[in-house]
């Protein structure tokens, strides 16, 4: 089924040219990637602005495009002094991160990661990854010798919480469970502090009172870096705890790669805010 591709036609022919022109967008901003999973799977009949897998072939793509043209990969933990230089590091830096703990990570995206000396954090919902594989499931996730393994050769590993939830639909008590427990397992298992989080499905930003409360609580267990799935090339000024990130999937072909990092689907946070506002009003009013 073809979709029709808004996203891509504003992106492509409205604000990449635009912003290019410009020229000023890029310095203080940050492209953080945001993956799930890189297989063959095929997600029909799903609009390609929300598919969340990558072929493992266009993720070779991706990387390649980013080593030929001088990227430099930053550990998500680096962020904080790309943004204290002003964004003067380098005009090229970025962070390339996966979601869910997915067991291709291991077999498709950390060997060509590795091709090409880049960094990655991967965000494990603890509940999910298991001492041994369990078969049944469609969708595999790692399990903790892997999980170690990666950790050796230089991954990054953040928490996606314990049962990946609506945190904010949960009791004050069990978002605290969700957020600190996760990092004690990883912490447990590596043998290393956790720093990093990444909050699960739509991240409720226009809750002022949430968002104060879920920094304090990050703050509180020891966190000090969080991404989101608000769409968009990182800035200082989007807090530490709730990094905007780009959405990437098998749709994204090098033209279109290029102009998210370019800061050209950026117009897309706009939109998006703007319905998680009429929705919360909507909600509220039907109450
Ligand atoms: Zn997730």
């Amino acid at each position: 089924m073809l979709y029709p591709r808004i996203d891509r036609l504003v992106t492509l022919y409205f604000f990449h040219p635009l912003i290019r022109m410009i020229h000023s967008h890029k310095e203080k901003h940050i492209p953080i990637l945001m993956y799930h999973n890189i297989s063959e799977y095929k997600e029909n009949g799903v609009h390609p602005y929300y598919q969340m897998n990558t072929s493992p072939d266009i993720f070779v793509e991706h990387m390649r495009f980013l080593y030929d043209n001088n990227y430099s990969v930053t550990p998500l933990q680096d962020i904080k002094k790309y943004f204290e230089s002003g964004g003067k590091i380098t005009n090229k830096c970025i962070v390339i991160t996966f979601d869910d703990g997915y067991h291709d990570f291991y077999t498709k995206a950390f060997p060509v990661l590795q091709k090409y000396g880049f960094s990655s954090t991967v965000f494990l919902p603890t509940v999910f990854i298991k001492n041994k594989r369990l078969k049944s499931k469609k969708k595999q996730t790692l399990i903790w010798n892997e999980v170690r393994e990666l950790h050796k050769n230089g991954v990054k590993f953040g928490s996606h919480t314990v049962t990946h939830p609506q945190l904010k639909f949960l009791k004050k008590e069990n978002i605290e469970y969700e957020i600190r427990h996760s990092k004690e397992v990883i912490e447990d298992k590596l043998g290393e502090s956790i720093d990093s989080f990444s909050y699960p499905f739509a991240f409720p930003e226009e809750d002022k009172e949430f968002r104060k409360y879920l920094r304090d609580i990050l703050q509180k267990f020891g966190y000090k870096y969080g991404v989101s799935t608000r769409i968009g090339t990182a800035s200082k000024k989007d807090g530490i705890f709730f990094l905007k990130r780009i959405p990437v999937n098998s749709c994204d072909d090098i033209s279109l790669f290029k102009a998210k990092l370019e800061g050209g689907y950026d117009w897309l946070y706009n939109i998006q805010l703007a319905s998680k506002i009429i929705k919360s009003k909507l909600h509220h009013f039907y109450q």
